[in-house]
């Protein structure tokens, strides 16, 4: 009998990953929590119809990567429908925020939410045809403040801390500005101008984008185009005084929070329903699938699918990328392993251990104890594997108030007075 696979694209994930998978989305809601967001889970599948009117029928999304099927009809009250596997959150969010009015309390809405995406793409390192993304929208009438420059700061300073809380070192921020719809006709005219002489000698792809949708030309990853595409007028100049503004206002809060940023012209991103303020994180260490995460704002996207004017801003980080640029960090460890392992010399030490290992939970640490039957090498290969540091718990130590702590990553032995060993092994021993 032929053996059953995993489909193409898909994949298992077994224990030892799904501990980094837990951890991404624990600090992933606790810094959410911070920031006043609240989550929001919305259907697998919705209609075709969303995604084709949010995304754009000219993006490579609905053009080419939606899983899509007609449902038939299964009695007289229904009616055959085209339905998709979500390729993204945004549009079923925005959808939610119309159908259930929440727009209607007149406050922001802070949203996030955790899950599947899926596009037919050709499967490699960093993309799946079943993916996982973690993403944010804050959305909200006019008058709620959405359309200030500070939400977009605010996101992307939350993006910032996400990802240094996560111990991912190295990330970039790219920023650009796509304006707003009539800049962006303004420069859509001014690219087919620039592109009319010069289209002949591209790719087949740019050929037809500089007909449907010429911004999209700036998307094109073919070497022997990029020559061509760095002589096109960049978006900057087709932004009116409004879109200036905005954009600066953006990247003034983002200095006095001290985020840094590179500007990128050409990050126009793949999905239709952007304005103004677009974005992404990129990661050295991913390779050529090298965007962490994506973003933007997307002042008119309600209005697009029927629904009140609600501005608002968002974005999607791959949760798969995430794991994949941990498993390369050294700070991975960190997301894995407990704070400490407790070892007891001796089992009349237990007790003490316990009350030991009480107290450093109260103060939000992750202990793993040990047992003191063990002999003091097999607390330390037990250490070893579990947590980052080792504290040791013998007579002494316990009159002395003195522990002795050994963090593995530097073999440093330390003594720390009980009082401050809470501290220590928060700040002391970073991996
Ligand atoms: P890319 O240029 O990598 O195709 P995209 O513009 O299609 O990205 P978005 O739609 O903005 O991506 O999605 C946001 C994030 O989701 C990406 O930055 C990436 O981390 C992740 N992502 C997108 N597609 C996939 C996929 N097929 N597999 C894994 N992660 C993905
Ligand atoms: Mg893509």
């Amino acid at each position: 009998m032929t053996i059953i696979k995993a489909v193409r694209g898909t994949r298992d994930l077994l224990p030892a990953e799904t501990a980094l998978w837990n951890r991404i989305e624990t600090t992933a809601r606790q810094v959410f929590a911070r920031y006043n967001f609240g989550e929001i889970r919305t259907p697998l599948f919705e209609d075709t119809a969303l995604f084709a009117r949010s995304v754009g029928e000219e993006t490579d999304i609905v053009s080419k990567e939606m899983y899509t099927w007609e449902d038939r009809a299964r009695a007289q009250s229904e009616k055959t429908q085209s339905l998709t596997l979500r390729p993204e959150n945004t549009a079923g969010v925005v959808r939610a925020y119309i159908e259930h009015g929440l727009g209607e309390s007149g406050q922001l809405q802070k949203l996030y939410y955790i899950g599947p995406q899926f596009r037919r793409e050709r499967p490699q390192k960093g993309r799946y045809r079943q993916f996982s993304q973690i993403g944010a929208e804050v959305i909200g009438p006019p008058s709620s403040g959405s359309e200030s420059p500070l939400r977009d700061a605010e996101v992307l300073e939350m993006l910032a801390t996400l990802l240094d809380e996560l111990g991912i070192t190295g990330w970039t921020l790219e920023l650009n500005s796509v304006g707003s719809a009539a800049d962006r006709a303004r420069y859509n005219d001014a690219l087919r101008a620039a592109l009319a002489p010069v289209v002949g000698q591209m790719c087949v792809d740019c050929q037809r984008r500089a007909v449907t949708n010429p911004l999209r030309v700036l998307d094109c990853k073919v070497p022997a185009d990029q020559p061509i595409i760095d002589t096109l007028p960049v978006i900057a100049d087709s932004l009116d005084g409004a879109s200036r503004a905005h954009f600066a206002a953006v990247t003034a809060a983002l200095d006095a929070a001290g985020v840094a940023y590179t500007l990128n012209h050409r990050l126009v991103r793949g999905l239709d329903y952007y304005t103004r303020t677009t974005f992404e994180f990129t990661h050295g260490g991913l390779g050529a699938q090298n965007a962490l995460l994506g973003g933007g704002r997307y002042d008119g996207l309600s209005e697009a699918i029927g629904g009140p004017k609600a501005p608002g801003i968002g974005f999607a980080m791959g949760e798969d990328r995430l794991v994949l640029t941990l498993q390369a960090l050294e700070s991975a460890q960190k997301l894995l392993k407990a704070d400490a392992f407790i070892a007891s010399l001796g089992e009349t030490l237990n007790p003490a251990a316990l009350a030991l290992a009480r107290e450093l939970r109260q103060a939000g640490l992750r202990i793993e104890l040990g047992e003191g039957s063990f002999r003091l090498k097999k607390s330390f290969e037990a250490a070893d594997k579990s947590a980052r540091a080792i504290v040791i718990l013998g007579e002494d130590e316990l009159q002395s108030g003195i522990l002795t702590v050994k963090t593995f990553s530097t073999g440093a032995q330390t003594k720390v007075p009980r009082a401050e060993l809470a501290a220590f092994l928060n700040n002391g021993s970073q991996v």
